[in-house]
């Protein structure tokens, strides 16, 4: 899950188990204690996907591009960001140099950000440049490592997140003839979809097979090339949970992110980001009835917030995001004592050489959309 732009290496930082072996309680109680004498020092960034022990030292909280437009405005010289490998990175890059943020687990990846390294990314560029004379635009989701996001903008593309990639692939199909989406397929095809791309236009590019299991008869023929990446946790959503929803309750609305696969999507009522989410439900009628395709721990947190409607998850199964999951209370406990001890770990840097091209896509979206 760590680029090798990452200037941290995962066995260097590793937070250390406490020796003192405290309780689950006396953790959180210091977690609380030093956060207050280090107030003026830290802010705490929670993603929505964060447990509840986790989300409670949150200062924002919010979704991925949220949680980024927060981080561009804080002034305080240690940002913790409570959430995954990819965001920390878009937070450094949009904080100052002299600030530093911190991942209170390296191992708290993205399964779909990996699927897109660098080496299948220049790859891929080659062999779709190679059989093609036509002008591809390369759009990358938010969600995706900051190498990706470079590459992009060095290649006159852009990033766009679920709240407006429908305005993003617009924008690159009127400037180029074809759309390379990564990584993640599913966003890539629902929009493309409402946009009135036929399925038959779009073709999926698979890094893992020789030619990204394409001919080059196919890639000149396609207008969308999707790149085969997809979130494990919205991925888990099938259809047939739709359909047996609608039967046993008629009357309930299914809500799903655009993660979720076009079959899905399609079967479901409403489809957006996790803002749209939160906003719809939270806009709906007292008794309304709810079924939601997203990660549990957002699903929990709108149950308990909104208790005059029925929310509950389209799946009967957990599905929760396993690498978020691993930012605990204790690793959070480290990371706030090593800033207290003025030696912080766990810090994300990004090199100058990505960041630049990534904030040239970053700043291509902010003026698209
Ligand atoms: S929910 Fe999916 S896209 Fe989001 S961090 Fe987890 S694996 Fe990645």
């Amino acid at each position: 899950m760590l680029d090798f732009y990452s200037e941290t290496k995962l066995d260097d930082h590793k937070p250390a188990i406490s020796k003192d072996e405290l309780s689950d309680q006396q953790v959180i109680n210091e977690i609380f204690r030093l956060k207050e004498k280090l107030k003026d020092k830290v802010v705490v960034l929670g993603h929505h996907y964060q447990q509840d022990d986790v989300i409670q030292f949150s200062d924002y909280k919010g979704d991925s591009l949220k949680l980024a437009k927060d981080a561009a405005k804080l002034d305080a010289p240690y940002v913790i960001f409570c959430g995954v490998h990819f965001m920390a990175e878009t937070a450094d890059m949009l904080t100052s140099v002299d600030q530093k943020v911190i991942l209170p687990d390296m191992n708290a990846g993205c399964s779909m950000a990996d699927m897109a390294n660098n080496d299948q990314i220049e790859k891929a560029w080659e062999n779709i440049q190679a059989a093609t004379d036509e002008k591809v635009i390369p759009i990358t989701y938010i969600n995706c490592t900051a190498a990706l996001k470079s590459f992009v903008g060095k290649n006159d593309g852009s990033i766009c997140t679920s709240s407006n990639a429908h305005k993003i692939i617009k924008w690159a199909l009127d400037k180029g003839e074809k759309l390379l989406f990564f990584p993640d397929q599913h966003l890539g095809r629902n929009t493309c979809h409402d946009l009135g791309i036929e399925l038959d236009d779009m073709i999926i590019y698979n890094p893992n097979m020789l030619y990204g299991g394409v001919t080059k008869e196919q890639i000149q023929k396609a207008k969308v090339i999707l790149w085969y990446g997809y979130c494990s946790v919205h991925q888990g959503f099938n259809a047939g949970q739709v359909k047996q929803i609608k039967k046993d309750s008629p009357d309930t609305t299914v809500i799903v992110h655009p993660e979720c696969s076009f079959d899905v999507v399609q079967a479901s009522d409403m489809n957006g980001s996790t803002a749209y989410i939160i906003d719809t439900i939270k806009n709906a009628p007292r008794g309304s009835k709810w079924a939601v395709g997203t990660e549990i721990n957002l699903v929990n947190r709108l149950q308990d917030e909104f208790k005059d409607k029925e929310i509950k998850s389209l799946s009967p199964y957990q599905c929760l995001c396993t690498t978020m999951y691993r930012v605990r209370p204790r690793w959070l406990l480290e990371t706030f004592r090593s800033i207290e001890k003025d030696q912080p770990i766990n810090v994300i840097k990004v090199s100058d050489e990505v960041k630049e091209n990534a904030l040239k896509a970053l700043d291509r979206m902010l003026q698209i959309s």
